[in-house]
């Protein structure tokens, strides 16, 4: 019966070649998935500047692509200002560096102030010492779910059934679309769940380094590092006269 040897199958377009295929799936390891769905958010997020256009962003700095422009959602660069012979290092809205200001009024921020404003929430995180980490672990207790193990086999399992029976379907030449379809839609199911499960799981696992950083710095006063911020933050925003610094954990603080 080589009807079931996916060549064949591929070939001759008899049937689909997922259906069969679906037995075997591939996992990828838990962390790589991680590590891919962190990517994705953080180029969609470059996404939501004006007009939706995307923007080449450079991972050079830690704070290259997660520092947003609160009044037009564009990126924040990195360059250089010349002020009457005197040079600094400014951080600006690429809408305003492009457009100028019929593009976007946004203020310049001296890199200086940037970084202490990061520094000084990261100082405000740890200031918050044993209450900070009694509301990150609530936080995670929030983001566990239960365990899908059975759902996920009962899924399988009918998988299964379906895809012998679509198979013998297929054999006698009946009609077996809604069977394709059914058989889809739980794959899809299935994957929905698996997805849902990862992606709470790395919330908790954002949640517990942050723990962590708190216990490990405890009583310090930190300086900016680059290393901290790839590390923990998700985003910074400029503001007109603040900065609100978010982190990965959740936790959001206004400098
Ligand atoms: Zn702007």
């Amino acid at each position: 019966m080589d009807f079931l040897t996916k060549k064949r199958v591929k070939n001759e377009g008899i049937v689909p070649q997922y259906y069969v295929e679906n037995n075997h799936e591939a996992i990828i390891p838990r962390e790589l998935y991680l590590q891919v769905q962190e990517e994705m958010k953080r180029r969609s997020l470059l996404f939501k500047g004006k007009e939706g256009r995307r923007r080449i962003y450079s991972s050079k700095y830690a704070l290259s692509s997660i520092t947003f422009c609160s009044d037009c959602g564009d990126i924040y660069r990195r360059t250089y200002w010349n002020n009457r012979g005197k040079k600094s290092t400014v951080w600006r809205c690429v809408t305003r560096l492009e457009e100028g200001p019929k593009g976007c009024t946004s203020r310049t921020i001296s890199e200086e102030d940037l970084h202490s404003a990061v520094a000084e929430a990261f100082n405000q995180v740890l200031s918050g010492g044993e209450s900070m980490i009694a509301i990150l672990r609530e936080n995670i207790e929030t983001v566990v779910c239960e365990s899908n193990e059975q759902t996920i086999a009962n899924i399988d399992k009918e998988m299964e059934e379906k895809q012998m029976e679509l198979i013998s379907y297929a054999n006698f030449g009946k009609d077996y679309e809604n069977l394709a379809d059914e058989i889809q839609a739980l794959s899809d199911r299935k994957q929905a769940i698996l997805t849902e499960e990862a992606e709470s799981q790395g919330e908790q696992d954002r949640i517990i380094e942050m723990m962590e950083f708190i216990e490990n710095n405890a009583d310090k006063s930190l300086d900016y590092d680059e290393e901290l911020v790839r590390l923990l933050v998700e985003k910074a925003t400029i503001f007109e006269n603040n900065v609100v610094v978010r982190f990965k954990s959740g936790i959001e603080i206004e400098i």
